[in-house]
């Protein structure tokens, strides 16, 4: 049987006990009804007896009426018996009939001691009234046959007694009767339907009940803690595992407040969180601590929510509380371990970086002593010797290079310059590097037709360059002489842009692609004589996800592999300064004036430096200076004193921050307003070199309005320093 019929089940017996438990008590407290009515109307009876006809009178002589005697004992014994059965049998059903017909005998009686009174007859429907009280039409039946019985009877044989005549036709009786019945059947009526009543109300109790019940047994026996409290913020009830959670008894926590058991930090939160569910008309779920009855901190998960009455008027709190203390130990013993691990991870890197750095020292040494060695025309044998120093010198650099540049990523030193950057620009100076390599190779380089000049991607143009060379060169190192290396590019998706790099080389068996990128792993590639670190790939997968990018291989054993890299497409700069072109170079003229001018740009960025050109391109007033080198930029703002130095940060001998350092530390070029133009737009960066000295601090992409108004302001403040 399920759970839900075995419910029903329960219920409806339930519901049977409580209906017959209703019906008893009304059975008794109609009993006792009709004991006091009974009792009540027999005095009553006597004493009418003795006002209305204390006497009978015979000649001069009299004794006291026959109706005196018959209310005294008659009555008597009419009302005593079944007063006493309510004694001794209370609801009984015997007890119900007797009174029935008692109380219709009494009728009888009392009418024939008034003399037959019509008014009198009003006592037989009264008494029917009150019987129905018992709500059980039964009882109906012996009342309705011994009114009838007693008026025929009477009515044929003593008329006076009934009808206060001295004949009668027997249709008055029956019409009696009819009238009785006629009562009888709206008594009867009103009898089942209190029978329905009561059998929906025991229904809807025992349901209730169960209802109660079934939730009761929820919470008493929930393996999460659960407790409701009150408005005026007290316990009402808890149940087992929250007086377990918190180590208090359900008394003891009925004494107290849910802010008694808090942990004192949570207090203030805990009474917003209160305030909350009551403004919110809602339920919250928090992250709380307990104090148990010794002290101790239970971590928690309280869930609460408001409990409402008929009309949504706010009852009480009930609350679920889950023991969370195991999972924040574990959180914690985590934690920290992560912080090790970091920590250690830090070390290492740290540790690598430094290494590197110190081994340079002596590489220089090595290589540079072996490369005068190698001009001082030696011997076969020593240039064979010299010819190995040499080689294993450059692989051990391009080791230490590789190993700083993924410690420096690991420890977070990355630096990035993200800014647009010219695809077609970017391919052919990687292409252009590994021109010799191709030749020795003598493995051909395949490059599309057209390479769109516009295509743009925000990349760190040297990191960019760095991956493409790791590429190009990984293409050319595992295809066999003659072979070819193809670069393409895919840029049908109109939010990135793909770089292709294949190659007709061995290729890699898809069971090792889960290997690459892994650092050190050369896939076998270190028993063969191609020479490699294991290290490039790991790095450019590093590089091309701190630059927002990603990097991914196909490829066919024996066929060949493709790598490719995909980035950001970047809105092409020179875009927007043809848009706003007229406005900006009429802003620029106002604000410059037609004197000469000469500003320098120390920017490596042929994108940056191809825009900053044409804005000034129509101002034939400003000499524009460029180099995409910093030292050589500090020699020509101390030869040339411009009047302006726009500043890239990312340079390819020095900092910008450095450069700008070395303009604010001499005197000659001390005045000159630097405007940095970065690609760095942090906070951090930019405060540092505001308060290094820059003038202003612009980020790429350039937004050409901006750098306009920026530079004509500038400029326009010189012209006014100098004239005051
Ligand atoms: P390595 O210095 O060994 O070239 P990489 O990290 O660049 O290190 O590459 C890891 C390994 O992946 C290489 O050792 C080689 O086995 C394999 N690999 C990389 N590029 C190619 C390619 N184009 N064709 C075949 N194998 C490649």
């Amino acid at each position: 049987m399920t759970a839900q019929k075995e419910l029903e089940r329960a219920s409806a017996g339930r519901a049977d006990e409580l209906f017959r438990r209703h019906q008893h008590e009304i059975y008794c407290k109609t009993d006792v009804l009709f004991a006091r009515l009974m009792l009540f109307q027999w005095v009553v009876g006597i004493v009418a007896a003795l006002v209305v006809s204390p006497l009978t009178w015979s000649g001069q002589s009299s004794q006291i009426h026959i109706h005196v005697w018959a209310m005294i004992f008659l009555g008597g014994l009419i009302t005593l018996f079944p007063v006493w059965l309510t004694r001794v049998w209370p609801g009984a059903v015997g007890t119900r009939y007797v009174i029935a017909v008692a109380q219709m005998l009494m009728s009888s009686l009392l009418i024939s001691v008034s003399g037959g009174r019509i008014e009198t007859h009003f006592h037989i429907f009264g008494s029917l009234v009150i019987l129905s009280f018992y709500r059980d039409w039964r009882v109906l039946i012996p009342a309705t046959i011994v009114v009838g019985l007693d008026h025929f009877l009477r009515g044929i044989y003593w008329p006076y007694s009934v009808y206060g005549v001295l004949s009668a036709s027997p249709w008055r009786s029956i019409e009696h009767s009819a009238w009785v019945i006629f009562e009888d059947v709206f008594l009867v009526i009103s009898c089942l339907r209190s029978i329905t009543e009561m059998c929906s109300i025991a229904n809807r109790t025992a349901a209730l009940e169960a209802s109660e019940q079934n939730f009761r047994q929820i919470f008493e026996e929930a393996p999460i803690g659960m407790a409701v409290v009150g408005l005026d913020e007290r316990f009402r009830q808890a149940n087992a595992a929250f007086c377990q959670m918190v180590d208090y008894s359900q008394e003891e926590l009925i004494t107290r407040t849910p802010l008694d058991i808090t942990d004192p930090e949570d207090v203030a939160p805990h009474r917003q969180w209160a305030q909350e569910m009551l403004s919110s008309n809602g339920s919250n779920r928090v992250e709380k601590r307990y104090r148990r009855k010794g002290g101790e901190v239970v971590w928690s998960t309280r869930s609460g929510c408001i409990i409402r009455d008929g009309v949504g008027e706010p009852r009480h709190f009930l609350i679920m509380v889950e023991d969370i203390s195991e999972r924040k130990r574990a959180e914690a013993a985590l934690r920290e371990a992560k912080e090790e691990a970091d920590r250690a991870n830090c070390a290492k890197s740290e540790f690598l970086s430094r290494m590197s750095h110190e081994l340079r020292t002596p590489l220089n040494a090595i290589l540079g002593f072996g490369q005068l060695l190698e001009g001082e025309s030696p011997t076969e044998s020593q240039s064979d010797a010299i010819s190995h120093i040499l080689g294993a010198g450059r692989h051990l650099l391009e080791l230490i290079n590789e190993v700083l540049d993924i410690s420096g990523i690991e420890a977070g030193r990355l630096q990035l310059s993200v800014e647009p950057v010219s695809v077609a620009e970017a391919i052919r100076q990687a292409v252009d590097l590994m021109r010799p390599l191709a030749v020795e190779r003598a493995i051909e380089i395949c490059l599309p037709l057209r390479i769109d000049d516009r295509l743009h991607v925000l990349a760190d143009r040297q990191r960019l360059r760095q991956v493409l060379l790791n590429l190009l060169t990984n293409g050319m190192k595992y295809t066999r002489v003659g072979g070819m290396v193809r670069v393409s590019v895919d840029e049908r998706n109109w939010e990135k842009i793909r770089l292709i790099v294949s190659d007709t080389g061995v290729g890699i068996p898809t069971e090792k692609f889960s290997r690459l990128f892994t650092p050190f792993d050369r896939l076998g590639a270190e028993y063969s004589n191609v020479q490699g670190t294991g290290l490039g790939l790991a790095l450019c997968r590093r590089l091309m996800e701190a630059m927002k990018g990603c990097i991914a291989v196909e490829s066919t054993p024996g066929r060949g592999s493709s790598f490719s890299i995909e980035l950001p497409r970047a809105p092409l700069p020179i875009e927007s300064l043809t848009v706003h072109e007229p406005a900006i170079m009429g802003r620029l003229s106002e604000s410059v004036g037609p004197e000469k001018r000469t500003i320098l740009c120390i920017e490596d960025n042929p994108s940056s430096l191809t825009l900053i050109r044409r804005i000034l391109a129509k101002r034939p007033a400003i000499e524009l200076l460029t180099t995409v080198q910093g030292s050589i930029g500090l020699e020509l703002a101390r030869q040339q004193r411009p009047d302006l130095i726009l500043l890239d940060l990312h340079l390819p001998d020095l900092p910008g921050w450095e450069i700008l350092a070395q303009l604010q530390a001499c005197h000659e070029t001390r005045s000159i307003p630097v405007i940095v133009i970065s690609a760095d737009a942090t906070a951090r960066q930019i405060d540092r070199l505001l308060s290094a000295g820059a003038r202003a601090y612009l980020t790429k992409p350039i937004d050409v309005a901006e750098f306009s108004k920026v530079m004509g302001e500038t400029l326009n403040s010189v012209k006014e320093g100098v004239a005051a």
